[in-house]
This record gives structure tokens, C-alpha cells and sequence, in this order.
């Protein structure tokens, strides 16, 4: 039986785990979950699991919890030391990291410090703290799976492998919503177009990262630390059909390439239950319904976001934590219909030029780079109203 503490299973992610974790009552137990704002699932959730911990981002919810889980046997926490109480329960083997944001970053790194394994979906951790996340995991002698199609993929394909024989490293994107739309029109485009993404279902504000390819930029950045690869050695190939969910190429000139069905299901089964293969349900492939897989490269002109990325990485230190918050309250403002789909790259690169890069030596000064970027990024898209 493997204990779980899952972070955010009120989420795209929290679902489908719970999912596999329903499937499989004798090998998973949730000892803990905790949520953000949709109460009402999080309590169906906790009705279901019985989990011994149940936690919500903001205290102020946690008299409203109490009161919806009156006569259940459960400790109701809130705010961030509820969520790191969550991720830090003692019976707690693995967690899983599936709060989005930034705000994933400290209950993370608190699970890992309690010497937790980490089934990592939070990107945004080793975006903003790659390389002291990188440290503190092998520091406190944890395990770390990645739940990222892309990164699972690559995981899947290095697997007995010698990493010096990697000569790149090739993530697959499918491009979002507007792969094939004209730069001139996506000034116009609506929250419900950035939100209708061809291949995969996923939370608001990764949809709209993948509409922007700001997902991918993070996602370099998140398999520079989780494989220790130079960001040279890491390529971006747009595959719009989201079958082959990335590869690695080795120096005698094989590649080897994880395939199937774009459900994250099969991510999220691996992560728990590695070594082992489970079932997880995920339709069969079926190679021979396709015309065609087909692969190119991304146009950096029109997804700015992806070039930010790019330019964040090459700055290091705090850049990437703070064109992370920015990308953070930029994807708000738009999803709440403050600014244009194209500001969103305004706002990021605005708050860039106005930050200067320096070292980060903790969690603490990752979250002032954070809290820097967030604010810069206010100020810039209150301006533009204007
Ligand atoms: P989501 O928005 O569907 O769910 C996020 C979860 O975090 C919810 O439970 C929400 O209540 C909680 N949450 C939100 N803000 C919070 C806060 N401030 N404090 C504490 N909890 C908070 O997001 P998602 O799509 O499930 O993505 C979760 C993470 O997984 C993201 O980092 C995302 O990039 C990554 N990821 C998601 C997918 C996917 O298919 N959805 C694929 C790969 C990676
Ligand atoms: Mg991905």
C-alpha cells in the first residue's frame, strides 16, 4: 500500500489521479488533499477517499470546510501551513505536486525536506527553483517522478540508459489553438479560443499557456534540471497529432520515442506506480487511424512567450521565477478579460526589462523574486488601461 498526500485534487490532474487511485484501492491510500476554491468537489473528494488531513489555500475558507465536513473524522487546515501540513503527514510516502503556480513551490519543497517521494505535475517548482529543488531532492535522498507528458516521456525513453550518450533532447508541443492562425489575427482572439485546445483537457492556465507556447518555454526549463541537460541539447519539435510525447536522441544516432493516446493518465499511473506498469484505462493507439504524424519548428516571432523563455533561461538566476509570476498574473488578467491575448507576451517582456537577474540561495528568495514579479507585472498591466 503506498500513502499519498495529493496537492491540489481539485484539479485537472488532482482528478485523474484520484481516478487511478479509485481504481486501485488495495495499492494507494490518500492519508491527505488539498484544494483551492471548489469546495464543494474537495468535499465530495474527501467523502470518498477519507483522507486523515484535508487542507485549503485560504484560512478564510477553513470555518466553511469544517462546518461541510461536520461529523467526518479529519484534521481541516488551511493557508500555507495547512498545504505543507498536507504534504508533510507522516504516513505520507509519495506526494503528489499538482497545485498550479507558484504557489506549488513551498509545499513542495517542504514534502521533500520531510523526505517525501515527489509525483511532480507543479512545473512552476522547477521553473522558479530548478536548481535548488534539484539539490534539496538529492540532498534529502528523495525520489523524483515527473507527471509532465513530456517529461514522463522523456523519463520513459532514457530509462537504462547512459546520460552521456544523450546528444538531445526533443519535446514534442502540439502547437495549442493557434498553430495555424495568422500572427495579425491573434490580437483578436477570444478567452474561449485560447481555451478550446485541440488535443488535451487540462486546467485554465496551462491552456492558456499552451496557447501562448509559454507551456513549452517552462517546460525546457523544467527538463534542464529534471535532466541535468544544457539548454543547447533541448529542442522544441511542434507535433500536432500529441502522439509521440517526446524523444531522446543518443550519439550513434538512435532515437527512442514514448507514443500514446494524449491522456495524462498514463503519466500520472507511471509516476505512482514505477517500476511498475498498471492499467489505467487510456485508449489503445491505433497508428493505422492516422494519416500522418508531422513535426516542425516553432515560429519564435509569433509565440513570443516561447522567445521569452529562451531569453529567461539564458539570463538564470531569478529570471525565470519572475517570468514566471509575470506569465502568472498576465494568463489571469486575460482569462479575466483585462487584456488582450497578445499583451499577455507584453506584460511578461515588459517585467523582464525591468528586472535585473540575481543569484537565489533559498525557497524564501525564490518567493521574493516571485512576489516581485507579480507586483512589477500589476503595476505594468494596470498601465496598460490607461
Ligand atoms: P488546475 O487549475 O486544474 O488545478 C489546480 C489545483 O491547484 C486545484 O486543485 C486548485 O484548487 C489548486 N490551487 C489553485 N491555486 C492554488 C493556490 N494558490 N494554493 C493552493 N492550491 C491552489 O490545474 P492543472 O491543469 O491540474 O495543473 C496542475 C499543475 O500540473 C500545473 O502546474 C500544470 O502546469 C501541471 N500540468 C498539468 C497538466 C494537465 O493536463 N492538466 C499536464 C502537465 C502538467
Ligand atoms: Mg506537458
Amino acid at each position: 500500500m503506498k500513502h499519498l498526500s495529493i496537492l491540489g485534487s481539485t484539479g485537472s490532474i488532482g482528478v485523474s489521479t484520484l481516478e487511478i487511485v479509485a481504481a486501485y484501492p488495495d495499492r494507494f491510500k490518500v492519508v491527505a488533499m488539498t484544494a483551492g476554491k471548489n469546495l464543494e468537489l474537495f468535499v465530495r473528494q474527501i467523502r470518498q477517499f477519507s483522507p486523515r488531513i484535508a487542507a485549503v489555500a485560504s484560512p478564510d475558507d477553513v470555518p466553511r470546510l469544517k462546518e461541510m465536513c461536520s461529523g467526518l473524522d479529519i484534521e481541516i487546515l488551511g493557508g500555507v501551513e495547512g498545504l505543507t501540513a498536507a504534504a508533510t503527514a507522516a504516513e505520507t510516502e509519495m506526494v503528489v505536486a499538482a497545485i498550479v503556480g507558484a504557489a506549488g513551490l513551498a509545499p513542495t519543497a517542504a514534502a521533500v525536506r520531510a523526505g517525501k517521494d515527489i509525483a511532480l505535475a507543479n512545473k512552476e517548482t522547477l521553473v522558479t527553483a530548478g536548481h535548488l529543488f534539484m539539490e534539496m531532492v538529492s540532498r534529502y535522498g528523495v525520489k523524483l517522478y515527473p507527471v509532465d507528458s513530456e517529461h514522463s516521456a522523456v523519463f520513459q525513453s532514457i530509462e537504462g540508459h547512459r546520460s552521456q550518450d544523450i546528444s538531445k533532447i526533443i519535446l514534442t508541443a502540439s502547437g495549442g489553438p493557434f498553430r495555424n492562425t495568422p500572427f495579425e489575427q491573434l490580437a483578436r482572439v477570444t478567452v474561449r479560443d485560447a481555451l478550446n485546445h485541440p488535443n488535451w483537457s487540462m486546467g485554465r492556465k496551462i491552456t492558456i499557456d499552451s496557447a501562448t507556447m509559454m507551456n513549452k518555454g517552462l517546460e525546457v526549463l523544467e527538463a534542464r534540471w529534471l535532466f541535468d541537460a544544457p539548454v543547447e541539447k533541448i529542442e522544441v519539435n511542434i507535433h500536432p497529432q500529441s502522439i509521440i510525447h517526446s524523444m531522446v536522441e543518443y550519439v550513434d544516432g538512435c532515437v527512442i520515442a514514448q507514443l500514446g493516446t494524449p491522456d495524462m493518465k498514463a503519466p500520472i499511473a507511471y509516476a505512482l506506480s514505477y517500476p511498475e506498469r498498471i492499467a489505467t484505462g487510456v485508449a489503445p493507439l491505433d497508428l493505422t487511424t492516422f494519416s500522418g504524424l508531422t513535426f516542425f519548428k516553432p515560429d519564435l516571432e509569433k509565440f513570443r512567450c516561447l522567445a521569452l523563455a529562451y531569453r529567461a533561461i539564458n539570463d538564470g538566476e531569478s529570471m525565470p521565477a519572475v517570468m514566471n509570476a509575470a506569465n502568472e498574473i498576465a494568463v489571469e488578467k486575460f482569462l479575466n478579460g483585462e487584456i488582450a491575448f497578445l499583451q499577455i507576451a507584453e506584460v511578461i517582456e515588459r517585467t523582464m526589462d525591468a528586472h535585473r537577474a540575481h543569484d537565489l540561495t533559498s525557497i524564501e528568495e525564490v518567493l521574493q523574486a516571485d512576489n516581485w514579479g507579480r507586483g512589477t507585472a500589476l503595476t505594468i498591466c494596470g498601465g496598460l488601461k490607461n
